[in-house]
């Protein structure tokens, strides 16, 4: 409507259309600020006005609040982050809206820069951040998924301790080489094929790739309880290439 309507607003913006507010990904978000966005603004449906059944705006809304946190957490200015909500017939308000924080971005100056944060370490933390996303999603489910009624709740859905914990209780999935006996079931279950398999092989989580779903965890019979989750320490260094076939009794006893 604003563009039909010729209104102005700042010119320092860059539009991505998609269907819904929901859509918007966390991952997204962080992505914009990697690649050296000031700001970034999500603009929804009004609440409780969505044209789909999933209410995509409270996830928007919901994950915004999480991703502000997280801002906080690794040192950013949070208002550099925005959500509106407003119908696709209020083109003066977005026209403002816009202005506005095109205007209240370029007073915080350029990301990073203007925290203090040192650009090579800013472009580390928000990586790092990325690459546990899945993770962050599947801990916050719940939380990612409600719907708050009450505005003043919106800065309760979140705590600064409980993003600090997150952060600082990361779990892990290792497999135990002394336990592991190569019978491919987590491999076969690993949505992103992040266990390194092979016949007679013990198995090896590659941490690079791990989502940290935990169905590993889930899948390894409990006869052979080989998976195991670590929370806050250092994952063990895999077990080298050529330490890795198993032998089996019978098979010694053959030989
Ligand atoms: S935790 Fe999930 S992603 Fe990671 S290795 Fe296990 S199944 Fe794969
Ligand atoms: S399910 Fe358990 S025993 Fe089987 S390969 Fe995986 S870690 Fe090893």
């Amino acid at each position: 409507m604003a563009g039909v309507s010729r209104l102005q607003y700042t010119t320092e913006m860059r539009l991505i259309r998609v269907m819904c507010s929901g859509r918007v990904d966390l991952e997204f978000v962080l992505r914009a600020f990697s690649n050296g966005m000031d700001g970034v603004f999500i603009g929804g449906c009004r609440l409780n006005e969505c044209n789909y059944i999933t209410h995509g705006n409270y996830h928007a809304l919901n994950m915004v609040l999480l991703c502000r946190k997280i801002m906080e957490h690794i040192g950013l200015n949070p208002e550099r982050l925005r959500i509106e909500f407003m119908s696709s017939a209020e083109g003066i308000l977005f026209a403002e809206v816009m202005s506005e924080f095109g205007n209240k971005v370029n007073k915080l100056g350029p990301l990073g820069k203007a925290e203090g944060i040192d650009q090579n370490e800013l472009k580390s933390k928000l990586a790092e951040i990325t690459k546990l996303v899945p993770y962050i999603k599947l801990v916050k489910n719940e939380k990612l998924a409600s719907r708050l009624e009450n505005p003043e709740e919106y800065d309760k859905l979140f705590t600064k301790d409980e993003i600090g914990k997150l952060f600082s209780e990361v779990i892990s999935y290792y497999i135990d080489p002394e336990k592991c006996q190569a019978c491919m079931i987590c491999a076969k279950r690993c949505p992103v094929e992040a266990i390194i398999s092979a016949k007679n092989q013990v198995h090896v989580i590659d941490q690079e790739k791990c989502i940290k779903c935990g169905t590993c965890f889930e899948a390894c019979p409990p006869r052979f309880g080989a998976v195991t989750k670590i929370s806050g320490e250092p994952v063990p260094p895999p077990i080298p290439e050529e330490k890795r076939t198993i032998v089996r009794k019978s098979k010694e006893k053959v030989s």
